[in-house]
């Protein structure tokens, strides 16, 4: 049963549950119009509360649902019946009504909320647009300008804001259905209000969709849904209801069958499972109540930013009282920044900064339940600091290195009870960026694993377990990608151009770029690190750099000139030359953006095959999930690896083999050559 249905006086309470989140699974939607056609046949009845058991309204469609062939009724029918009942309905909303959820509110004739709620339709963010009426009822109701902000954001609003915009009717502060009730015998002897289908769409001012098409096209880049989803709003401004319905109906079914819907789908669920591996499945995370950062420098003091937003009390440790401010300083421009994007108050970076100490003493250790180390990229930098964490922390601490290309047992070993010990993988700028690698040591208990992962949950980080190699999964996929753009300048292709194509093919920036925004001196130190142990990394053009001091942005150049002040890249005409020697005798080849993007996009997808065969990810999904989260792969591609599924993995070894005859790229990994004989990755 998801529904039953109760009466205080003349008013029914008509009661959905459907655990987890009352999705408008197909059950669900035919009791719903169940109760319209009971309700209405009853006399006594002379209004209705629609109310949701559990955490939540109906939070949209049902998961299992997503992608396959809804069965009928479907949803448009179900609101319909609704907004055509003879009692009016009033929707009480708790938790979230997002998606389905909300155009079912919509239907209704009046909506209340509780003050916590949200409210939304976040189709777009599956590649979709509301199919239920949402881009046709919302402008009704809230005017063109406020339903193209929710529409084609995605974002959900608050109650508060949902109340001024006209989306709810009350918001309720004590108990919501209580609240509902009243307001539904206050209604019942009342004239219905006119049903949203039959208002006008309010009028807006001329240049009002030509404005909005510019705005949505610029944020959404490539993705097709949110201009889709305004072309059904400004249809639905200029038609009659039933037309407006059909456009948006046949709009949500062209793009659930989409490419970019299954991408996005594909992430969806990658993001779902992420944070729970089978391995862990009835493993109890230890309690993490108080957190330390060893190292404030760049990471260091992102992550304590990230410790403090998740309300943990942090202790930040640095080598002298000078660091120790040096690091603070840089937590307090952290908060600063927020507040001057309005992400938070004053008083609110005042809040987390008088929950963070600094300290040289690792004395203040004592009691602390994890500390994350975030020291320079030195080994024995790095054992010493756990020496000392050893001997300062509670013997059930759990200790955690940031290290980027180090091995973590070797830093982790010497260490009194190295079950306790793992590799916490933050990316920069720590306290923004979604991706956490979880990287578990030989001696990693599963409990401590399990607590790197209930660490993430709370810092809303996706986590993604990953092997022990150099780079674990992300970086070492980012050395194949800098390894192609320097062969593509070598063999002709300018900076610009590369970073163009990249740009092109969906990320926000391209390698070169991305490496003068980030320093090209973290890998020349890496690149130095691994000559002395006998290797050859590839970084001609990147090591001349290096040599004249173009560090990148902060230096004032790098892969390109930067005027003083300007973090705009101008092409270099120092660079070109430096390209030039390197390339001597070299044939230059024409690149267009498709053949670039193939010359950089196919190695990733290839040192990514061997990633997962190597077992240094789990599943490809993960992969997908750390170059979506960690390196702005296009969400809408699905990630990496989804994406050389689409185009297909026997395309991408020929393309390699194409690639590699010509020298400009190593010959398809083993593992990826497998993969294309089976049509599919090696995922459990
Ligand atoms: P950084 O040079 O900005 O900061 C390192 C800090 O560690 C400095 O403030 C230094 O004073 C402090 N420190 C050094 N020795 C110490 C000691 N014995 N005790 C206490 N503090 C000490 O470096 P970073 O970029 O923040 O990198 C830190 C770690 O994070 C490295 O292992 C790096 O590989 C890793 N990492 C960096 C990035 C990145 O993009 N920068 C991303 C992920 C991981």
């Amino acid at each position: 049963m998801t529904m039953s249905i109760t009466r205080t006086g003349s008013v029914a309470v008509v009661s959905i549950d459907n655990p987890p989140v009352n999705a408008l699974s197909q059950q669900l939607r035919a009791d719903l119009l169940e109760a319209v056609r009971q309700l209405d046949a009853d006399d006594a009845v002379k209004a209705v509360v629609l109310v949701c058991a559990g955490r939540t309204f109906m939070a949209g469609a049902d998961v299992g649902e997503l992608g396959r062939p809804p069965q009928p009724p479907h949803l448009p029918a179900v609101v319909a019946g609704i907004e055509g009942a003879r009692k009016p309905w009033v929707a009480a909303i708790h938790g979230s009504a997002l998606g389905g959820g909300l155009e079912v509110a919509l239907g209704c004739a009046y909506r209340v909320a509780a003050a916590s709620a949200s409210l939304g339709l976040p189709e777009v963010k599956l590649g979709i647009i509301p199919g239920a009426g949402g881009t046709v009822r919302l402008p009704r109701l809230v005017g063109p300008a406020a339903a193209v902000d929710l529409v084609t954001s995605g974002s959900p609003v608050g109650a508060a804001r949902a109340r001024e915009l006209g989306l709810v009717d009350a918001v309720i502060d004590g108990d919501l259905r209580t609240g509902a009730i009243a307001l539904a015998r206050d209604i019942a002897d009342k004239p219905a209000p006119q049903p949203i289908s039959s208002r006008p769409v309010p009028a807006v001012e001329a240049g009002f969709w030509e404005r909005a098409e510019q705005a949505v096209a610029a944020r959404a880049r490539q993705e097709l849904a949110p201009l889709r989803a305004l072309a059904s709003l400004r249809n639905a401004s200029m038609t009659d209801f039933a037309g407006a319905m059909a456009y948006e109906r046949a709009t949500f079914l062209e793009l659930r069958d989409s490419a970019q819907a299954a991408a996005l789908r594909h992430v969806f669920f990658a993001e779902r499972a992420a944070p729970r591996p089978p391995e862990l499945a009835g493993v109890t995370p230890r309690d993490i109540r108080s957190a330390a950062v060893v190292g404030g420098g760049t990471m260091g003091a992102g992550i304590a930013a990230a410790l403090r937003d998740a309300s943990l009390p942090v202790v930040l440790v640095e080598r002298d009282a000078e660091a120790v401010e040096r690091g603070l300083a840089g937590i307090r421009a952290i908060f600063e920044a927020s507040v001057k994007r309005g992400r938070m108050t004053a008083e609110m970076a005042a809040e987390r900064m008088a929950g963070i100490v600094g300290s040289e003493d690792y004395g203040r250790l004592a009691e602390t339940d994890l500390v994350v180390e975030a020291v320079f990229e030195d080994m024995a930098v790095k054992r010493a600091v756990f020496g000392r964490l050893s001997d300062a922390c509670r013997p059930d601490a759990v200790l955690a290195t940031n290290t980027s290309y180090l091995d973590p047992n070797r830093i982790g070993d010497g260490l009194a009870r190295p079950e306790r010990f793992l590799g916490l993988h933050f990316f920069s700028p720590a306290h923004v960026m979604k991706l956490l690698e979880i990287v578990p040591a030989d001696a990693t208990e599963p409990q401590v694993l399990a607590t790197g992962f209930a660490l993430a949950r709370l810092l809303g980080k996706i986590p993604v377990r990953a092997g022990i190699c150099e780079g674990f999964i992300g970086n070492r996929i980012l050395k194949a990608t800098r390894a192609q753009a320097e062969r593509l300048l070598l063999a002709g292709a300018t900076p610009s151009a590369v970073d163009a194509a990249m740009r092109a093919f969906g990320l926000p920036m391209g390698p070169l770029e991305a490496q003068d925004l980030g320093g090209l001196d973290i890998a020349a130190f890496q690149r130095k690190a691994a000559r002395a142990r006998g290797e050859a990394p590839f970084a001609p053009i990147a090591d001349r750099l290096c040599a004249a001091g173009r560090l990148g942005q902060k230096a004032g150049g790098g892969w390109y000139d930067y005027a003083d002040g300007d973090r705009r890249p101008s092409p270099s005409d120092r660079v070109a030359e430096i390209i030039a020697n390197e390339a001597s005798g070299r044939d230059r080849l024409h690149w267009d953006e498709r053949s670039i993007a193939d010359a950089i996009v196919l190695p990733m997808v290839s040192e990514g095959a061997a990633i997962l065969d190597e077992k240094i990810a789990l599943r490809s999904a993960d992969i997908d999930l750390v170059q979506i989260h960690g390196y702005g792969f296009p969400r809408w591609r699905g990630g990496l690896m989804h994406h050389a599924l689409v185009r297909g993995l026997r395309d991408v070894v020929d393309g390699l083999e194409r690639l590699s005859s010509q020298g400009l790229a190593a010959p398809p990994s083993r593992a990826l050559i497998r993969a294309a004989a089976a049509g599919a990755f090696d995922d459990p």
